[in-house]
């Protein structure tokens, strides 16, 4: 059914690899981002201040309860500190890393490719668009299929006149309630999976609805269910039962805010209120999950999208997992097999095109 020529293969930024050679992987980081696009300014007239100061020691306290209040702390610009972040992942075993951002939060194949380099990393790139908000208004007048045919581009052509191409759609960006820009890029990204044979990976609006809602429209655009990742599950559904009925839709559910533990932000959510669990919290869902027979469908990463969840500002940086939530996951009775198959196994399934 695919189209594309890499079947069987993996698409990394500097061209088609086994998918043997993928190691420990993480299936949802941003090795770059600009996400202005998502800066909320702050109501009061001293908190603005704050807003617009560099991310420094004496911001940081209060930058753990107001992470997008801050233009700078959203955005990871610079290749250095990328580079520097990433090794440390490496150096504690990791070999792929999966950047999934796209058009509208600044997507950089360029910069990617040269931190692939540099670090040694297998890095691969997402394709389509993030949410309404990140999007310039001529995004109205965009066909459907137009969007289609420029993420099949991405994948068999590669991104502008660079020759790099994508290897995954996503993720793609959704709000709550759901925007009418999104709905068509949702549906778009669904024929373009059926065109490529790549995995789709979509980040919900902030509502225990929003995942529902995606799957809908995904399965009535003839998505493959099996290979479409719903990003964030851990802010998102909260209870069991809600994500028990993802599984059964044959969805994969990614943990994917390893770190990040205690509560959103009040001015964050469109629900009236979100809760968000603790990383030991996060372990008993997922052992739940694999006991109840469902341990192919779930992937892991941390989504570093701010300076505040790097290591050089005090945060857990890409080797969180790696160096802290796999012994405690194992100290808890997940298997090392349990553990392989989801921070190796199962990427790897998903980033081999079919
Ligand atoms: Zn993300």
């Amino acid at each position: 059914m695919a189209i594309s020529k890499i079947a069987g293969k993996v698409q990394t930024v500097l061209g088609v690899i086994e998918g043997e050679d993928l190691g420990a992987t993480l299936i949802h980081e941003h090795l770059f981002i600009d996400g202005k696009c998502l800066f909320t300014e702050p109501e009061g007239a001293s908190e603005r201040a704050l807003a617009y100061e560099p991310v420094d020691w004496h911001n940081l306290s209060w930058l753990r309860y107001h992470p997008y209040q801050n233009l700078d702390n959203m955005r990871l610009l610079d290749e250095q500190e990328a580079i520097d972040e990433a090794m440390i992942f490496k150096k504690s075993g990791g070999r792929t890393i999966v950047d999934v951002t796209i058009t509208g939060i600044g997507r950089d194949p360029k910069g990617i490719a040269r931190v692939s380099r540099a670090t040694g990393l297998n890095v691969v790139m997402g394709s389509g668009y993030y949410t309404a908000p990140s999007l310039s208004p001529e995004f109205a007048a965009k066909p459907e299929e137009e969007i289609t045919d420029e993420i099949v581009q991405d994948i068999t052509v590669g991104v502008g006149g660079t020759g790099i191409r994508a290897g995954l759609i996503g993720e793609i960006g959704c709000s709550w309630p759901l925007h009418d820009y999104e709905r068509k890029t949702l549906k778009a990204a669904a024929v373009a999976q059926q065109k490529t044979g790549a995995c789709l990976s979509v980040h919900p609006g902030r509502n225990r609805k929003a995942p529902f809602d995606v799957v809908d429209i995904l399965e009535q655009a003839g998505a493959d269910l099996s290979r479409v990742i719903i990003c964030h599950i851990d802010a998102r559904i909260r209870d069991h039962e809600g994500r028990t009925q993802m599984l059964q839709k044959g969805c994969v559910l990614e943990y994917d805010l390893w770190g990040w533990e205690g509560h959103f932000p009040t001015y964050w959510t469109s629900d009236d209120y979100m809760d968000l669990p603790n990383d030991t919290q996060r372990i008993y869902e997922i052992r739940r999950h694999i006991e109840e027979g469902y341990l192919n469908q779930i992937v892991m990463s941390h989504d570093i999208c701010a300076k505040t969840r790097r290591t050089r500002y005090g945060g857990w940086g890409y080797a969180h997992i790696l160096n802290y939530v796999v012994p405690m996951m194992r100290q808890r009775g997940i298997t090392q097999e349990q553990i392989d198959a989801i921070i190796m196994a199962n990427p790897r399934r998903l980033l081999t095109f079919i």
